[in-house]
């Protein structure tokens, strides 16, 4: 007589067998078409050292990094250095970044940061996750921003735009970030994150923005979803 117990837990394993694969052959297929569309991608944030990058990111959250890109052109041609933003103070700081949203935290963590990396780290950016994330400002997607871009360290930062377009794909059950992080880790292989991270945030910028999902336009969708009829409902991160 057959087990049916046995054949239950056997089928569950397979059908979790095959949703595996089909979440690495998708993993394939989109790393395929992001490489053939950038080739090459630049880092979207100007910086002049891996100081200015910390100080770009910590500035670029809930702002455009166009908006920051056009803020910093001004500070760091003078001020690049950790001792520089301390000289300056709380209040010089804010005064240069007042363009940027919340400016006056943002400018209250680059001075506390500078001085703990002068107190600290003898002016340095520290090159640990543990470290950087202990830096006033700083959580875990600035520090693998910085540890990839920065210290070429492999690293998946995770944004709410990276987080919509892995559930949007199918790549991620869309928990919550950290699951998404830990998901996209295990799908890709560790050489292509750093440059994963840019090509899924330039793709979304280019066709899978936040409000709007095309449906069925899309290169990625159309290849990897061809029976889909709707456009897709975004979970909130
Ligand atoms: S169809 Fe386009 S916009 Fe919609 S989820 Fe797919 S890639 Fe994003």
């Amino acid at each position: 007589m057959v087990n049916e117990k046995k054949t239950r837990s056997l089928f569950n394993e397979r059908s979790y067998e095959f949703q595996i694969m089909n979440e690495i052959q998708r993993a394939k297929t989109i790393s395929k078409i992001l490489d053939q569309k950038y080739p090459t991608i630049k880092v979207p944030l100007k910086s002049r050292n891996v100081f200015t990058l910390l100080i770009s990111v910590l500035l670029s959250a809930q702002c455009t990094d166009v908006n920051v890109n056009n803020v910093t052109k001004n500070i760091y041609s003078k001020y690049y250095k950790p001792k520089h933003f301390v000289k300056l103070g709380r209040r010089k700081i804010e005064k240069l970044i007042k363009k940027i949203g919340i400016f006056r935290i943002k400018a209250k963590s680059i001075y506390n940061l500078s001085k703990i990396l002068i107190e600290k780290y003898n002016g340095k950016v520290p090159k640990t996750f543990e470290e950087l994330e202990n830096l006033p400002g700083v959580g875990h997607k600035t520090a693998s921003v910085v540890m990839s871009q920065g210290f070429g360290y492999p690293a998946f930062a995770i944004d709410t735009h990276i987080h919509r377009l892995a559930q949007r794909w199918g790549l991620t059950n869309g928990k919550n970030v950290m699951q998404t992080e830990k998901d996209l880790k295990n799908l890709f292989p560790k050489k292509k994150w750093n440059k994963l991270h840019l090509q899924i945030i330039y793709y979304g910028r280019e066709y899978c923005k936040a409000r709007d999902c095309y449906g069925l336009t899309c290169k990625i969708c159309s290849t990897c979803y061809p029976n889909r009829k709707k456009p897709i409902k975004t979970k909130k991160a």
